[in-house]
């Protein structure tokens, strides 16, 4: 087969292209775990721009993807993956999930000098650069692998976007980076049904405003409950045609390893079967992480690695493989660099070995027997 290369990729031409690849061209799991086909392999997007935007002091700062992207030069998993250029999102792109208005008041706020979109939210000059570049990171991961260029892929840029809402940023989030490589993939790359799966260890508020009332993209989130930003209840499943297609799972504090692969054995699995998602967008934090200074949950990095199987076993049984990750939080920084790592050689092969220098949570999870029962109800799973 022959690829089309991105850059010839023009917008109009992308539907139909993708069509093609989806119908019968793409190759299954086991040509790509052989290499049979080096096009078809993972991939992700970097670019240090991602730098300009920091704030020292602040939880979200540079030091971030600085050691992570350290890691993986040292592990040299890079030189394995196809890389993928993170241009900057296009107005017309940011303005599919953004008012103008808002777009153009981020770059205005971040041109002047230090100034905050809400109290935690930081701009510094550099940091529009910087959200556009991660935002449109995204998205050219995500028109990679659903043009076929890449089985699969992640974006490892910076600010994170979950908590961004369509007129207002807040929670270090600028821009809505994975709604907006939703509504891209919608529009220009002709998927009909996207899943979005958040395993951030905080409600994905914005991502879940934006398509509340839309069943044509559906929002998964376990997070700890309550917590920053308040909301991610139970109750909350969806408004007008968009009933049913949100799934919040609010964790108490203390829920480990085992507790979040029954969460998504035992409600993830057959909601995303229900769903039958032509892509999946995952918003990955790590701040779940037993050892993360900013919450309280007890997941390890193995069991961050189990999640991320599951994933991509998702991803292949129910849509080709096509399974686009967005970094979100994560704030001890080697424990982020070694979860983004492991996520990396699972993307490539989930029977990669993975390493969990910090091991498990040194304290018993919490049981949350009931609140799975209640969901399985509520959603009738
Ligand atoms: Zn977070």
């Amino acid at each position: 087969m022959k690829l089309i290369p991105l850059s010839q990729v023009t917008v109009a031409s992308e539907v139909a292209v993708t069509r093609k690849l989806n119908d019968a061209n793409r190759f299954d799991r086991p040509q790509r775990l052989g290499y049979d086909c080096t096009a078809m392999t993972t991939c992700y997007a970097y670019d240090p721009i991602e730098q300009k935007h920091t704030l020292a002091g602040h939880p979200e700062h540079r030091g971030r993807l600085a050691s992570t992207m350290a890691l993986l030069q040292q592990d040299g998993i890079l030189e394995r993956l196809r890389k993928i250029d993170a241009t900057a999102a296009t107005d017309d792109i940011l303005r599919a999930v953004h008012p103008s208005a808002y777009v153009r008041y981020v770059e205005r706020m971040a041109s002047s000098g230090l100034n905050h979109l809400d109290p935690d939210t930081y701009v510094v000059p550099g940091s529009y650069e910087a959200a556009s570049a991660s935002a449109g990171a995204l998205v050219n991961v995500t028109k990679a692998v659903a043009t076929g260029q890449a089985y699969n892929g992640m974006s490892l840029m910076r600010p994170p976007g979950h908590h961004a809402l369509a007129d207002r940023g807040m929670g270090f989030c600028l821009f809505a980076n994975v709604a907006i490589a939703a509504r891209y993939a919608q529009r220009q790359l002709g998927l009909d049904q996207i899943l979005i799966i958040d395993w951030d260890v905080h409600h994905g508020n914005g991502t879940e405003s934006i398509f509340y009332d839309d069943p044509a993209v559906a929002f998964f989130s376990t997070h700890q409950y309550p917590f920053y930003p308040g909301t991610g209840a139970a109750r909350d499943r969806g408004g007008g045609n968009g009933i049913g297609y949100t799934l919040n799972v609010p964790f108490p504090a203390g829920v480990g390893d085992a507790g979040y692969a029954r969460a998504f054995d035992e409600l993830l699995t057959p909601f995303a079967r229900r769903i039958r998602p032509d892509l999946i967008l995952v918003s990955a934090g790590y701040d779940a992480h037993w050892d993360d200074p900013l919450a309280m949950e007890m997941l390890s990095l193995a069991g961050y690695a189990a999640l991320a199987r599951r994933v991509v076993a998702l991803a292949d049984e129910l849509c080709n493989g096509r399974l686009v990750l967005a970094l979100e939080g994560g704030y001890h920084l080697d424990v982020l660099a070694h979860g983004v790592l492991n996520t990396l050689r699972i993307l490539e092969d989930p029977a990669q070995e993975i390493s969990d220098p910090f091991g498990p949570a040194r304290a018993l999870e919490r049981p949350i027997d009931d609140l799975l029962a209640d969901l399985k109800n509520l959603h009738k799973l």
